[in-house]
């Protein structure tokens, strides 16, 4: 008989299972933690869009719109329309979309978080995939440097929460739109100046978008783009008052930073302050969280013009990292392990163990192969897995027992193999003595 042949997950794209996804669950709960002390809420938006709204929001000129963007043509309606679709490289563009389309701002601003699956067709690598996952805040409908500040600390904050040291906070402003107009003339005329160190990217960009040369990372451009026209040494006094005040609330905080004029950012919408939190713990790929105030998207996209500011940040990079600097993170284990050793048991075990969990027990209960014959397994088997299970506590529904109108209760950690019997009936009464110590019930 040949085999059929099995089938793969789509390279770039990563399966979490147990015990990894115990790590996710973990950070997502810190996180949920965290933005609530901060007073961000969440928002769930649509993993397909529009392809405008990326072509719009983006920028045509940034490796997302150019190259990395999964997209394709809807089937056709009756009136034989299709929509271009695409599945979301980013997080931003799709929450102020529908800020806008529900007109969310109407009374003011809003401090929101996501968390869901990106798409960009990149090369697969370390840090680096075709589905990955990114945990975003924004806050929109705020215009002072005092947003800017608290998205900065709200990262911070996460990294404490995290138990994560080893980072580093990047800063720069690129101002406002005209402040970049004349740094670009600038930057063209340098770069032109120097046409034959340029690779095919910048060569493309040069005109269409010369800032984005800054943000290459082809090693033999480094020295180029290190002697090229600084956009710090062209903002205005507005701009400058700004970048001014976001620091002193960073530095009044304790947090340090560097100021990186290269630092541009991948996508077109940015304006004024920009960051990047970096980590030497992950080689190339080592841009944890970026971010930073994106005044005109909300209008470019169709809203009613509002400022804004915000992060995303990579979760597969975060865990690496984690990782790397040994945070271990603790398995979820059952409270306890239910053993029955007849199946003729089960109809007096299902309500024992419903009532066990709906007073706050985790209960694993044993389970039969379904073989013929098999039953469900001998007494020192199940015992067995109960160890195995890490539950603190078996609980054996033996016949004996049973007829008793009780239930054992085996010690399988602190006192490993003290017993006692307790009623089956009423289990709700005697489920605390199963709870694990550090539970939150
Ligand atoms: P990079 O310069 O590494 O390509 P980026 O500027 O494209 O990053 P953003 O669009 O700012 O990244 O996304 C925010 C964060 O999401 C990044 O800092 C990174 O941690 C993570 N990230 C981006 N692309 C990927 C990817 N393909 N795989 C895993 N994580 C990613
Ligand atoms: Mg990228």
């Amino acid at each position: 008989m040949s085999k059929t042949p099995s089938i793969q997950a789509i390279k770039g794209m990563n399966d979490i299972l147990p015990p990894t996804s115990a790590r996710w669950q973990w950070l997502e709960d810190q996180v949920r933690c965290v933005m609530g002390s901060f007073a961000y809420r969440n928002a769930r938006t649509p993993i397909m869009e529009q392809v405008q709204l990326y072509t719009r929001g983006l920028g045509e000129v940034t490796d997302i719109v150019e190259k990395e963007m999964y997209s394709f043509q809807d089937r056709q309606d009756k009136h034989g329309d299709a929509d271009h679709l695409a599945l979301r490289p980013e997080g931003t563009a799709g929450l102020v979309r529908a800020v806008a389309e529900h007109n969310l701002l109407y009374d003011g601003g809003k401090r929101l978080f996501y968390m869901g699956p990106m798409f960009r067709r990149e090369r697969p690598q370390r840090g680096r995939y075709r589905q990955f996952h990114q945990i975003g805040a924004e806050a929109l409908g705020f215009g002072g440097p005092e947003a800017d500040a608290e998205m900065i600390l709200l990262a911070v904050a996460l990294w404490r929460a995290l138990g994560i040291k080893n980072w580093r906070l990047e800063l720069n402003s690129l101002g406002q739109p005209d402040e970049r107009r004349a740094h670009r003339e600038a930057l063209i005329a340098y770069f032109e100046q120097h046409q034959e160190q340029l690779d095919e990217d910048a060569r493309r960009r040069l005109h269409s978008n010369p800032l984005r040369i800054l943000d290459t990372k082809n090693p033999a451009m480094q020295a180029l783009v290190d002697g090229a026209p600084k956009l710090l040494d062209y903002l205005g006094a507005a701009s400058q008052q700004h970048f001014a005040a976001v620091q002193a609330m960073l530095r009044a905080s304790g947090v340090e930073w560097r100021i990186n004029p290269r630092l541009v950012r991948g996508l077109d919408y940015y304006n004024l302050t920009v960051f990047e939190f970096i980590t030497d713990s992950l080689g190339a790929q080592g841009t944890i969280c970026g971010g930073g105030r994106y005044d005109y998207l909300v209008e470019q996209i169709g809203g009613k013009p509002a400022p804004a500011v915000g992060w995303a940040m990579g979760v597969e990079r975060v865990l690496e990292l984690l990782q790397e600097e040994g945070m271990a993170v603790p398995e979820p284990v059952p409270d306890a392990y239910a053993v029955i050793p007849d199946a003729a048991a089960l109809p007096a075990v299902m309500p024992c163990l419903q009532a066990l969990r709906a007073a706050g027990v985790a209960v694993q209960m044993h389970a039969s192969s379904g073989q013929a014959d098999a039953g469900m397994g001998s007494m020192k088997s199940q015992l067995k897995r109960a160890d195995a299970s890490g539950a603190r506590f078996a609980l054996i529904f033996g016949a004996q027992e049973l007829a008793e109108g009780q239930i054992t209760v085996k010690a399988l950690r602190d006192g490993a193999g003290q017993q006692s019997r307790q009623p089956l009936a009423d289990a709700a009464a005697w489920a605390a003595t199963l709870k694990s110590p550090d539970s939150a019930q």
